[in-house]
């Protein structure tokens, strides 16, 4: 059954808007539709103090900016580690892999210095949408989609990921690390934060993230675990993910950020997707008149690459990624070259395999071998 078309009235008519989850998604939104003149409430669970962000914070410092502009938000006060470079652990041997401008930045305060522009409530969860008296209302709640409620049977995926927050007197690498599990079910990763401190956690499709991590931790440990945070983070993008908008009554109730599915399947990379689809939804909402559906099929065109990637993960997983199987060496192909594009930001440095349709690794300086990641 076709789904009908829905046109909301001109927003100047006094549409409301309602955007349920602060995070960085949620708050872009607001502050951007302030910045275009619309008026928007959030409903934030967490309060100000102590607000946290579950997340290891990494970015690419040129990709964040040009977004947090628009909001006069200026990422290089937030940076707090930066690197030309993130080593990549493959089996042992440590590959280092050129990034552009890759960083940690105090993600919290950003989110926080964001949601200044616009009427915020906090310490408000919300549960449904019945007590929300909004026309739109936004679901921003990340992997919870506590608004629009679950995904459909077979178009959702979570890999569990835990991570915690260490202090090393010396560090045994002072860098970005990342461990890939076998098969691209997840990774490993050590993000520096400054001062001694790193982020350091796994996600994996096989639920051994744990493992591998005490394990990490018994090879490098810690003089001090500072905090532990766990939470599942969405890989399945726009396109799989359904439903991405529903009505409920007279109302509309859409997703974005990682509630839509904006995450970098491969890379669980979250952060500047999060904020591309936000930056989709403010400009349909500011435009006069709001229909979900054509947002939805601008998710779907500008996340295609990730529904690749989704894609080549899965049949990696599967052991179905053989190298006479065009479809896969085409996803590979085309993820390979999103990395290696302007708009991939973080890893530079990846292109396919001659012959088992993996990643391989461009070397830091012109080194003549490529390691593959199988
Ligand atoms: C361990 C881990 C490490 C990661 N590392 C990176 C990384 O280094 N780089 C990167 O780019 N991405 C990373 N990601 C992914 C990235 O964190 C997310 O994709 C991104 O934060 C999603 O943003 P969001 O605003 O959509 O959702 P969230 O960041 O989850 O924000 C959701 C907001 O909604 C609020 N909320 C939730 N439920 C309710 C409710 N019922 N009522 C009201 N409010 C509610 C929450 O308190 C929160 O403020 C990581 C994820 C995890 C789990």
């Amino acid at each position: 059954m076709a789904t009908p078309k829905i046109i909301m009235p001109a927003l100047s008519g006094g549409v409301r808007i309602a955007i349920v989850g602060v995070g960085i998604s949620g708050a872009y939104l607001g502050a951007r539709l302030s910045h275009l003149g619309v008026r928007a409430i959030g409903l934030e669970a967490q309060g100000e103090d102590n607000y946290r962000s579950p997340c290891a914070w990494a970015t690419s410092i040129d990709g964040i900016r040009g977004y947090l502009r628009t909001v006069d938000v200026d990422i290089e006060e937030y940076v707090l580690r930066e690197a030309d470079g993130v080593y990549v652990d493959l089996g042992g041997t440590l590959h280092r892999v050129p990034t552009r401008r890759l960083a940690t930045f105090d993600k919290p305060a950003v989110i926080l210095r964001m949601a200044r522009e616009f009427e915020v409530r906090r310490q408000a969860r919300v549960r449904g949408a019945s007590s929300i008296d909004s026309d739109v209302i936004v679901d921003a709640t990340g992997v919870h989609r506590a608004v629009i409620g679950p995904a459909e049977r077979g178009t959702d995926l979570v890999l569990p990921a835990y991570q915690l927050t260490v202090r090393y007197r010396e560090p045994w690498l002072d860098e970005f690390y990342v461990r890939p599990f076998p098969r691209y079910s997840g990774y490993l990763w050590q993000f520096p934060l400054g001062g001694g401190r790193f982020f350091v956690g796994a996600g994996d499709l096989n639920h051994d993230h744990l493992r591998r991590l005490s394990e990490f931790l018994g090879e490098h440990p810690p003089d001090e675990v500072i905090s532990r945070d766990g939470r599942p983070i969405r890989i399945s993008p726009p396109g799989i993910l359904r439903p991405m908008w529903r009505l409920e009554g007279e109302r509309t109730i859409v997703a974005v950020g990682e509630a839509a599915g904006a995450v970098l399947p491969v890379l669980g990379e979250g952060i500047l997707p999060s904020l591309e689809s936000s930056e989709a939804l403010a400009g349909h909402l500011a435009s006069g008149g709001f229909s979900a559906e054509s947002y939805e099929r601008e998710l779907i065109g500008r996340f295609s690459v990730f529904r690749a990637a989704y894609r080549f993960v899965r049949r990696k997983q599967e052991g179905t990624c053989r190298a006479a199987d065009p479809r896969c060496l085409l996803d590979a192909a085309r993820l390979a070259a999103f990395f290696s594009s302007e708009r991939g930001r973080t890893l530079t440095g990846v292109a396919p395999g001659p012959q088992h349709i993996s990643l391989a690794l461009r070397p830091f300086r012109g080194r003549p071998q490529r390691r593959l990641y199988r």
